[in-house]
């Protein structure tokens, strides 16, 4: 084999999944929220020989010899992290979302501590203390939900709930949470009871770096994130902290949590983070905004409710019983697919059915924006989506749908 044989000549296996995905990719519109389609320059950064090189520890301080290359690269990420979210402290080896978080937990916690945190069912993550999850199993975790009536928070609840448990940590930050969020108002109850804050901005990461979200990293001890959701950098995580947390974090990231850091991530991490630093970054978001409250009218004037009624981020949940009392979340994402439109069902804050069906929908439009689409487009996906549901699946709606997604698609390729 010579090194520079192409992937389809090395792995015929692989290859053909690799060009399928690229086509679904080109060929479907992306309506989950957490996911992005990244520059070609992001994707560069991926395939670099970055990959193969060890460098654990940090810049000027490596386990291995060979590193300046990695140390000038990891320096480049922080710094550009630095100053998009005006943190005193940022760690960019984290390899997940998830594992950001857990250097947070490492880092503050001991076992059989408690931590405050949302409800997966209204809208919180796994690592932020499910059952089953390391959290779950390590932490004494107390959950706070959204208000029945309002499907926001209220933060009279929130500190009663916060009084009574004294918690260690408050976790803020959601998964499926459509509005603004009051961070400050966190840091205040944090405050109160002597617990730390730590936002996860791992949605909305990309609306706090250019100011169209309240940021919390003025008043949390700590700010995670992933960088692959609406800051369109590659898969990965990152923690922040205030400079008095910094030494702790960084031992625990390094050795505490993970071994070598993923170096080819962490360069395109620093690509993505120089792209989210120019003007055109700040339009993007703006354009996400836009659209998804296009979408989001656009479904409730065909009788669609969505939880909260409206959405001020990239987000909204649509809660699909009054318009379709008998289609589920999950018969609804499967038909949506079917038609090329990709969703994912979701719990709606107090469910009756369980997370395999769901009555919500979760839909974003980040991806979407991506590819250059506009309100007007929301409106007409909006009735492409009422249209497979009205159908009930049925092929003939389906396949028309299809159809008119594909024409969209090629339009505005990626
Ligand atoms: C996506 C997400 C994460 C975790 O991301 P992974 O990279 O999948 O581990 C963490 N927190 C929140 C709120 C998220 O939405």
């Amino acid at each position: 084999m010579r090194s520079h044989e192409t992937i389809s000549v090395v792995d015929p296996e692989i290859w053909p999944h690799m060009q399928a995905e690229v086509r679904r990719q080109q060929e479907t519109l992306e309506l989950i929220a957490s996911e992005n389609h990244v520059s070609h320059a992001v994707l560069e950064a991926l395939g670099t020989v970055f990959t193969n090189k060890y460098a654990e520890g940090y810049p000027g301080k490596r386990y291995y010899g060979g590193c300046a290359n990695m140390d000038a690269v990891e320096d480049l990420a922080r710094n550009r992290a630095k100053q998009l979210f005006k943190c005193d402290h940022v760690n960019v080896q984290p390899h997940s979302g998830s594992q950001a978080n857990q250097a947070v937990y490492l880092s503050v916690l001991q076992p059989g501590d408690t931590i405050l945190s949302l409800d997966l069912a209204h809208g919180g993550h796994l690592s932020h203390g499910m059952k089953i999850n390391m959290t779950g199993l390590l932490y004494s975790v107390v959950h706070y939900g959204v208000d029945r009536k309002t499907e926001r928070f209220d933060f009279d609840e929130i500190a009663r709930l916060a009084r009574e448990h004294k918690p260690r940590l408050i976790i803020t930050g959601a998964s499926a949470y459509p509005r603004l969020i009051d961070f400050t108002r966190f840091s205040e109850i944090a405050a109160e009871v002597g617990a730390i804050h730590m936002a996860d901005i791992a949605h909305i990461a990309g609306m706090v770096a250019v100011g169209l979200h309240p940021s919390p990293v003025p008043t949390a001890g700590f700010v995670t994130t992933t960088t692959h959701k609406t800051l369109r950098g590659p898969r990965g995580g990152m923690t922040m902290c205030k400079e008095e947390f910094a030494k702790k974090l960084d031992s625990r990231v390094f050795p505490g949590l993970q071994g070598g850091p993923l170096m080819h991530c962490i360069a395109a991490k620093a690509v993505a983070f120089a792209e989210a630093l120019k003007p055109e970054f700040r339009a993007y978001q703006e354009q996400i905004l836009r659209n998804a409250k296009a979408l989001a009218e656009a479904l409730m004037s065909k009788g669609f409710r969505i939880v909260s009624g409206g959405t001020d981020n990239h987000l909204m949940l649509v809660d699909l019983r009054p318009a379709y009392p008998n289609v589920t979340g999950a018969a609804a994402e499967k038909w949506l697919e079917s038609a090329g439109i990709i969703t994912n069902k979701n719990m709606i804050p107090f469910d009756e059915r369980k997370p395999v069906e769901t009555s919500g929908l979760r839909l974003g439009t980040p991806a979407l924006t991506t590819r250059g689409l506009k309100e007007d487009h929301m409106r007409t996906i909006a009735s492409l989506i009422d249209r497979v549901l009205k159908g009930e699946g049925e092929a003939k709606a389906v396949e028309a749908v299809r159809g008119e997604v594909l024409a969209m698609c090629r339009e505005y390729p990626l």
